[in-house]
């Protein structure tokens, strides 16, 4: 394992029992985060990306729901350790920010007293130290007048600040890992565009690794080093920032892209049609039913293999070969592959492997 590799995820599956039978949230997924860079999870609603992310700590609750896989930090599996040893890692090393710090936080304390409490879970420090090291918190965090504001409640903070004392609590067992979970979803865009900027700035400063989850590409092209596409529980393509944003080969990006007025996009209201229901979902790729390019071969077996398209860019579809064009699906050179319901296409891409 290279040694900046801090998170590994392996076949992730998390399945939850429900009245209607298994509902099946993240099927099969991998991904890995390095020390010091950030890795978006992007998708709509429904995708699975936040149910990966919780079961990355396994901070989802078993039963219902079961976590299947490997998820090794720092090169230990976090999900075959006993939950005592995860409790000190989890909060400590990997730390979660939610997306409504409003529900996250308990209105009846202080800000100051639920910084200090998460402080002196996580250390064994005297009550003067845990005030001194929360007040620290909260100014680099960016509150304005931290010493005179650690007495406040809750409701006297801003939905933005608010955000800002949860980042600080996030950061009180110096995380190597934070799992930030829409962050900014909550937030107008100003104040979105600070806590973007706070993020950044702190992930440098304590070197983390972050993993971001978001359903808004915009937020990922102001942060992401690395971009994984996920959909239905599967991942549909994953690479570089300036891989995707450039050439993304994946039909279900290219219409996340296309949803994006500020990158051209002419999408309004968001992609047509829904996610497949997660107790049965379609066989063959996930994507076919929205999929302008869905041809017979699409819809049998198993979501395709993810193919390289370019260095450390991979696209599940079924109209890619090895170092192909990233781009051949949306140009005119499409060819379809051919099968039942085979999609029109005229012209030929080369595809002299087939
Ligand atoms: S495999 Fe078929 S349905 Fe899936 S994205 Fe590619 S063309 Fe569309």
């Amino acid at each position: 394992m290279p040694s900046d590799q801090l998170l590994e995820v392996e076949d992730l599956t998390t399945t939850f029992g429900t009245d209607d039978g298994t509902l099946t949230a993240v099927d099969g997924v991998d991904f890995d985060v390095d020390t010091g860079e950030t890795v978006c999870i992007v998708g709509e609603s429904g995708s699975g990306k936040t149910v990966a992310t919780e079961s990355i700590t396994r901070i989802i609750k078993t039963p219902p729901g079961e976590i299947e896989g490997t998820v090794r930090y720092k090169g230990r599996d976090l999900l075959a350790m006993p939950e005592s040893e995860l409790r000190d890692i989890r909060g400590n090393e990997i730390a979660h920010i939610f997306q409504n710090p409003q529900e996250a936080m308990n209105h009846c304390y202080t800000v100051g007293w639920q910084i200090t409490e998460a402080l002196q879970i996580h250390q064994d420090v005297s009550d003067e130290e845990a005030r001194a090291k929360a007040v620290d918190l909260m100014d680099r965090v960016g509150i304005a007048n931290a010493s005179a504001r650690f007495d406040d409640y809750p409701h006297e903070f801003s939905g933005g600040q608010k955000q800002r004392v949860m980042i600080a609590m996030a950061l009180v067992g110096d995380p190597d890992l934070l799992i930030a979970d829409e962050p900014t979803t909550a937030l107008d865009v100003t104040v979105q565009a600070q806590i973007l900027r706070l993020l950044d700035e702190l992930q440098e400063e304590f070197d983390m690794g972050v993993l971001f989850v978001t359903h808004d590409l915009g937020v990922v092209a102001e942060i992401a080093d690395r971009i994984v596409v996920m959909y239905a529980g599967k991942v549909m393509e994953r690479g570089g920032v300036l891989d995707i944003f450039d050439h993304p080969a994946h039909p279900y990006t290219q219409q996340l892209l296309e949803c994006l007025p500020e990158f051209g996009g002419t999408t309004v209201g968001g992609i047509p049609g829904t996610l497949p229901d997660p107790h049965d979902p379609p066989d063959g790729c996930r994507f076919a039913p929205r999929c302008e390019y869905a041809e017979g071969a699409c819809r049998a077996g198993e979501q395709p293999e993810e193919i390289e398209v370019s260095p450390g860019q991979r696209v599940s579809c079924v109209h890619y070969r090895p170092g192909m064009d990233p781009s051949v699906v949306r140009n005119d050179n499409f060819e379809p592959v051919g099968g039942d319901g085979a999609a029109d296409g005229e012209g030929g891409v080369s595809r002299a492997d087939d």
